[in-house]
């Protein structure tokens, strides 16, 4: 067995001695179709992740301890220039969070403070509560009807397999406190921006406008918002007690963790894909974005473990991106002159199945993006025609008018436990994270070896 392979290499040497190691490369489907029906690195990395870190919450002690298991895990694993490039953040941590109407039904409302929030005094504040349907009835509204109130806003977010209602219908978190704070509110509480009826709020980052003062922010888990929307339509004056005891705690260090497969032609560029190290606090991360973590860095160990790549590629678990994509920045910030970076993607939006592919490849990269689309085809994968913009912590790569491959994973449970409680490894389906793994690898094995050049999108395709 091993005679005809040894033959076989030499015959490849000896043909083309400085395309040896590329001729090494087994082919990209088989690549593939080996990820899909085998992969174990994708779990062991998700699994080790959850249960050995837990929540990582951006500029805490457990981010840190999240890099130093990184650097340990990638080395294990046999990728090059393995190291943190740090960076200082505000920190934000959470404190004790309760709700209850006193009036007129007393009961308890499930609760969580939004990223931000202001702080009530440790024993609460108590005011009535004011209703807005959007927050453009908020805006409308005169502030004597929200100033010293409880304002409380609801969305109608629907599941669907793209996930494009996060946009629009996650304007009461992003906006909301703001708006509310302007207008004299005492503090605000949100629907949840989610699409479960389990009894878990859902947290997520919320920044106040410049001059604007912090006021304690919360959201009500979709349940308890219809349970407040019940109450509220008795038609009587509805007084809420709400404790939020969050902290700013200064300015702390946070990090990007890198890994490298070194390629064997320096003028070919760099690709750079990943992840995020950081996530809410709430839950351990598994979905958002642990698996975003396991499946980019077990499909470039599975391209490393197969020969040297033409192309260096380089992974990178950015930190601190929930609380305002921090470690995204810093690395632009750091790199964007480096003039190396010819192709970027991350993967941040859970472990379901990839079901489409988008790209914003130049038009001298055509083929490339057709023999991307019919090595990703056999894994039910579409070619979509809206243009890639590479996840939050590559976003200003594609901005920039380097080229982006996006990998659109199913959506549709996405939202019943994103930056909940419930976002834990047993949401994760094995096969499904084997088939994003199967989907980077296929990505990975045809851009890195891709004899062409990588051509920049152009600033004006990035932003079509
Ligand atoms: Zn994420
Ligand atoms: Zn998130």
């Amino acid at each position: 067995m091993k005679k005809p392979l040894l033959l076989i290499a030499f015959a490849a040497f000896a043909l083309s001695p400085a395309s040896a190691f590329q001729t090494s490369q087994p082919d990209p489907a088989a690549l593939r179709d080996a990820a899909l029906a085998s992969d174990t690195v994708a779990w062991d990395l998700l699994e080790g992740l959850t249960t050995e870190v837990g929540q990582r919450m951006a500029g805490t002690e457990a981010e840190a301890r999240a890099r130093d298991w990184a650097v340990r895990r990638l080395t294990a694993l046999g990728f090059a220039n393995v190291h943190i490039e740090a960076f200082d953040m505000p920190v934000w941590v959470r404190g004790e969070e309760r709700a209850e109407i006193v009036a007129p039904f007393p009961q308890n409302l499930v609760v969580t403070a939004l990223g931000n929030s202001g702080a009530t005094p440790v024993r609460g504040i108590e005011a009535e509560v004011v209703y807005f349907e959007t927050v453009a009835a908020l805006e409308a509204a005169p502030d004597s009807a929200v100033r010293g109130r409880i304002v409380f806003i609801t969305h109608a977010m629907q599941a669907n397999q793209d996930g494009s209602g996060y946009g629009p219908f996650g304007a009461p978190r992003r906006r909301g406190p703001s708006v509310a704070s302007r207008k004299g509110a005492a503090a605000i509480v949100i629907r949840s921006i989610g699409t479960d009826y389990h009894r878990n709020p859902h947290t997520g980052v919320q920044t106040f406008d410049e001059g604007v003062r912090p006021i304690p922010a919360g959201a009500l888990s979709i349940p308890d918002a219809e349970q407040l929307q019940r109450i509220l339509r008795r038609g009587q004056p509805v007084r809420m007690r709400l404790v939020l005891t969050p902290r700013n705690i200064g300015r702390r260090q946070s990090g990007n963790v890198v890994a490298e497969v070194p390629g064997t032609d320096p003028s070919a560029g760099v690709i750079v894909i990943g992840g995020h190290l950081d996530s809410w606090d709430l839950g351990t991360g598994a979905i958002d974005n642990a698996a975003g973590v396991a499946i980019t860095t077990a499909a470039a160990h599975r391209i490393m473990q197969a020969g040297r790549p033409r192309r260096t590629i380089r992974v990178v678990l950015f930190g601190a991106e929930e609380v305002g994509v921090f470690g995204g920045n810093a690395y632009f910030a750091a790199h964007r002159n480096d003039g190396n970076v010819v192709l970027v993607g991350e993967s941040d939006f859970g472990a379901d199945r990839v079901w489409r592919m988008t790209t914003n490849l130049a038009p001298a990269n055509t083929a490339l993006g057709d023999r991307i689309n019919a090595l990703l085809a056999p894994l039910g994968i579409v070619r979509g025609r809206d243009r890639a913009n590479a996840g939050a912590d590559l976003g200003a790569w594609a901005n920039a008018g380097i080229a982006a491959i996006d990998l659109n994973q199913d959506g549709t449970r996405y939202f019943d436990y994103h930056h909940t409680p419930d976002d834990t490894l047993d949401k994760v389906d094995p096969a499904q994270l084997r088939q994003n793994v199967a989907a980077w690898t296929a990505v990975l094995a045809a851009t890195a070896n891709a004899p062409e050049r990588i051509e920049p999108a152009g600033v004006a395709a990035a932003r079509q």
